[in-house]
């Protein structure tokens, strides 16, 4: 089968909403016509998922989508024999349904996964691209239009969760951050429906909370806090309820550090 790329058909439904920051879209297009997996790596809530979701529908491909865990194991990317009406069943995982049907698969926060999933990764994300069910017996070839896309938080990383060079070394990678502020302010406008003068203040206080990072935070607000905070005051929240309950609660649980936050959200809004 041809790749899907001309394939979209008028009736499809509209693309997910994505503003660039720069020429991510060109680079992703370009990665996956020539085969090459990708990397995507950011701080939580700063537009990874969205990016691909926006980029599958814009190719016009499924798009198979994985939360990775700590429990998650390689089986169940790949799938595993399961009962059903006495009868044992092979039941494709998500990972060998995008490699069957072609289109993408998505692992989120990849590093969080169980060891054994580097071990299935691997041969489908060098030339080989194939993807080997030791329990069936078959050996997958992807298709053209197979590609496989990770991401993962940078700031969460750690000594025992870091993804090894041997896998790193498969994709090619692509730094997402927060974007520049007049962005990010058309971005949660058009997402919460806030006109885009009562949402500059919030974006700005978002940057001085981001700041704050790696002092008394682990991680700054995302521009999805941003999208809540703005969506509760476009439905009628007061500001400072909207800004307590969607970009200082969700950072903290440490009360000086909440009062900390609440100063420094005073004197912006
Ligand atoms: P993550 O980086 O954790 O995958 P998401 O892609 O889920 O983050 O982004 C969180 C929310 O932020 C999205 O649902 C969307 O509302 C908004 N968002 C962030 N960046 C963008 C962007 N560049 N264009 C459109 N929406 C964005």
């Amino acid at each position: 089968m041809k790749p899907a790329l001309h394939a979209i058909d008028a009736n499809a439904p509209p693309l997910p909403y994505y503003a660039p920051a720069g020429h991510e879209c060109a680079l992703f297009e370009l990665a996956w016509k020539r085969r090459v997996p990708l990397l995507v790596k950011g701080p939580t809530g700063c537009g990874k998922t969205r990016f691909v979701a926006h980029m599958a529908a814009k190719l016009g491909l499924p798009l198979f989508t994985v939360s990775c865990h700590d429990d998650l194991t390689a089986a169940d990317l790949t799938g595993r024999y399961l009962l059903k009406g006495g009868e044992t069943v092979w039941v494709d995982g998500p990972l060998t349904r995008a490699v069957r049907q072609g289109g993408i698969c998505y692992l989120d926060e990849v590093v969080e996964a169980r060891k054994d999933v580097a071990v299935v990764l691997h041969p489908l994300a060098d030339d080989r691209r194939v993807l080997p069910l030791e329990r069936t017996g078959e050996q997958l070839i992807a298709p053209p239009h197979f590609m496989l896309v990770v991401s993962y938080n940078p700031g969460y990383q750690s000594l025992l969760k870091a993804l090894k060079p041997s896998t790193r070394q498969r994709f090619a990678a692509i730094e997402f951050g927060f974007l520049p502020h007049a962005q990010e302010v058309a971005v949660v406008a058009a997402e919460s429906g806030l006109v885009p003068e009562r949402v500059a203040p919030l974006v700005t206080l978002a940057a001085r909370l981001r700041h704050l990072k790696g002092h008394d935070l682990e991680e700054g607000v995302s521009t999805r806090l941003l999208v809540y905070c703005a969506s509760l005051i476009a439905e009628g929240l007061p500001l400072r309820d909207a800004v307590l309950a969607a970009m200082i609660e969700p950072l903290t649980d440490d009360a000086d550090v909440k009062a900390a936050l609440i100063e420094v959200a005073q004197a912006v809004i």
